[in-house]
């Protein structure tokens, strides 16, 4: 071996070294840019741990595109696009923070048979709605006095159906939306669009219906919004502190109207021992 020999083979071992090294590094950077890739792929595809979409299935986009059959790509509204809306609904209607939490499990009955067998009615209306929506009698009326819990119970059933079911709701209270609609008379579009939000929603929770004195335009606008739901078979969700006899002595084409819809769904709360807000 001379120093020729040796010093070419140290100089290839050297070389050897920088190229594994410069291997080594480009691997590294090739790993860490696959990884990179990966988490992107991830989070763009919804299926990784990266994923963060509310809905998986338009990935938060609100349609979806399919083809219609004849090669064309169509935009359609996804499943999820309702609930949002009604959601956005929900929170321009005006709800508390602490309306929108009131649910089944954190309603306390007491000792109260009478409210033990209201939640137990609501629950009940809440579990089979998918089942007679479409019927004639798909509704359920919260009768009572103030105190009695019925709002919490309204809202339950609200937030059950729109959070577990997919359910669009839309929250109406009487006094508020009467004001509102009765302001918008004299601008037909703004008017249709407001009574529009209220005939054609999924699910309609009328607040504290016919509180206060209402007066004959008052009881015009209730009637347009009630009868067409009527007509179309469009559930609500009442609350009142009307008795239903009441109701029909009150306006005759309104009350009854709201009686056939929530025949075998009335839930009276009634009596002095009830006071719900005072219990908790
Ligand atoms: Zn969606």
């Amino acid at each position: 071996m001379n120093m020729t020999q040796i010093s070419s083979g140290a100089w290839l071992m050297k070389a050897g070294k920088i190229l594994t090294a410069g291997r080594r590094n480009r691997m590294e950077e090739t790993n860490e840019f696959l990884q990179r890739m990966e988490k992107i792929r991830a989070k763009h595809s919804g299926m990784g741990r990266y994923r963060q979409y509310k809905c998986p299935l338009c990935e938060d986009r609100g349609f979806i595109v399919q083809d219609d059959g004849k090669g064309h790509d169509v935009a359609k509204k996804c499943r999820c696009y309702a609930v949002t809306r009604a959601k956005e609904l929900m929170e321009q209607s005006g709800i508390s923070e602490e309306l929108c939490r009131k649910t089944f499990e954190n309603y306390n009955p007491g000792r109260s048979a009478q409210l033990e067998k209201a939640k137990a009615k609501a629950e009940g209306y809440a579990r089979d709605f998918i089942n007679f929506e479409q019927g004639r009698h798909n509704s359920i009326l919260l009768s009572g006095q103030v105190g009695a819990g019925k709002t919490h119970l309204g809202m339950a059933i609200c937030n059950t159906l729109l959070n577990l079911c997919n359910v669009g709701v839309v929250y109406m209270s009487y006094r508020n939306a009467v004001m509102e609609i009765k302001q918008t008379v004299m601008d037909k579009e703004n008017y249709y669009a407001i009574i529009n939000r209220y005939c054609n929603a999924r699910l309609l929770y009328i607040d504290d219906l016919l509180k206060g004195r209402s007066t004959e335009a008052d009881l015009n606008i209730l009637y347009e919004i009630i009868n067409y739901r009527y007509m179309h078979n469009k559930p609500m969700v009442i609350s009142t502190e009307k008795l239903p006899e009441s109701l029909i002595e009150f306006d005759e084409a309104v009350g009854s109207r709201i009686l056939e819809m929530c025949r075998g769904n009335i839930v009276i709360l009634n009596g002095l021992e009830l006071n719900y807000r005072m219990k908790l």
